[in-house]
């Protein structure tokens, strides 16, 4: 039987390439697109050779072209950490909006189904916790987040209209903060920014007071809650995160310690509308999925600073 054939974009990203991995793993023909503006090729660099995986430099928020047949989409391109997002505001909003539109359109031409990468920024600084996909969010559309967050809803927005107009099979995952191997260690999120602060002899950067919550989410617990998201007939938002709270503060502690560095916690200024609080209700995606998360924060921790402890030149 031919392989099942599926796109990723953002497949060169921390992500996207973990889901080259898998559904290559899955027996799929998979082929990787990106622009290479977040992403790595190092980060799919060991898929080059197989004849099972292909890789297409390319824009889409451009026109997206993929010869053959195409059974899925994940659509995961786009810059996903805030100081990313906030240096390339425009091609985040494009990405988001015609990115998702374009991919949205070839997987119509294809007869393929899609699944759209949304976030937990759609809930913005929420004002319900913990955050159900019900709520709609507290966002400030002109603020610095504004750009990724308007366009994940945007996104969102057109992702169920191709649904009930052009009778699109949709899946909308909303992401909540992950980490794990092949993240970028200055990209500015939480866990790279103390993980390589401590790996280079640096104090950690605590935000605020650092009593903002976050719950963090080991890569292959939201691989697999991806995977089994694409392949159920569920088409509106699911949320998929680890509901494990903690505060920031809390959490540079626990990198100090795993690290064993002698550095200590420096406040700096809290960023314009970081919000206060955040924590999944995974109520659905138990419920729909079967999915609840296996990995705990200290194993997880563990095998990503064990992943960059041996790789100086990331850090
Ligand atoms: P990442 O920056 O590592 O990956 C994004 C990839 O998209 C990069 O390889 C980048 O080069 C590529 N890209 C960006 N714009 C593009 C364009 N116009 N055309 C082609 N490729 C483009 O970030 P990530 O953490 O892997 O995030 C992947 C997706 O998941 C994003 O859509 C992000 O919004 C979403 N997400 C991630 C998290 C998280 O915690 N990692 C949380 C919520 C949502
Ligand atoms: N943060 C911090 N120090 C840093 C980087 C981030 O205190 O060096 C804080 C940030 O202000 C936020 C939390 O950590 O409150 C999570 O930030 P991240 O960028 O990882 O994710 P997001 O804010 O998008 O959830």
């Amino acid at each position: 039987m031919a392989k099942k054939r599926i796109l990723i974009t953002g497949g060169a990203g921390f992500l996207g390439s973990h889901l080259c991995d898998r559904f290559l793993k899955e027996g799929y023909y998979v082929i990787a697109m990106d622009n290479l503006i977040t992403g790595n090729l190092k980060n799919i660099e060991h898929l080059m050779h197989r004849e099972d995986f292909e890789f297409f430099h390319c824009d889409v928020s451009n026109y997206v072209h993929i010869p053959g047949e195409l059974d899925y989409i994940l659509h995961f391109a786009s810059p996903a950490s805030p100081i990313d997002y906030l240096k390339m505001p425009i091609q985040t909003l494009k990405v988001g909006s015609l990115g998702t539109h374009n991919c949205l359109g070839l997987a119509r031409a294809k007869g393929a189904r899609i699944l759209v990468a949304s976030t937990s920024e759609v809930y913005g600084d929420p004002t319900v916790h913990p955050q159900q996909e019900s709520y709609w969010g507290n966002v400030n559309p002109i603020g610095p987040r504004g750009v990724y967050d308007e366009a994940k809803r945007f996104q969102e927005a057109i992702t169920m209209a191709y649904h009930t107009y052009h009778k699109l099979e949709t899946r909308i995952i909303r992401i909540f903060n992950t980490y794990g191997p092949r993240m970028r260690l200055n990209d500015g999120r939480a866990l790279p920014a103390f993980l390589g602060q401590a790996l280079r002899g640096e104090d950690l950067t605590v935000f605020g007071d650092g009593s903002q919550t976050r719950s963090f989410c080991y890569v292959d617990d939201l691989v697999e809650g991806i995977y089994r998201l694409l392949l159920s007939d569920y088409p509106y938002p699911v949320n998929i995160g680890n509901p494990d709270e903690i505060s920031i503060k809390d959490f540079a502690e626990e990198i100090i310690k795993l690290t064993g560095t002698d550095q200590k916690i420096i406040y700096k200024p809290l960023p314009q509308d970081d919000p206060m609080q955040r924590q999944p209700d995974i109520t659905k995606a138990k419920e729909i999925l079967g999915w609840e998360p296996k990995v705990s924060r200290a194993d997880g921790l563990k095998i990503t600073y064990d992943f960059y402890k041996n790789r100086e030149e990331d850090v």
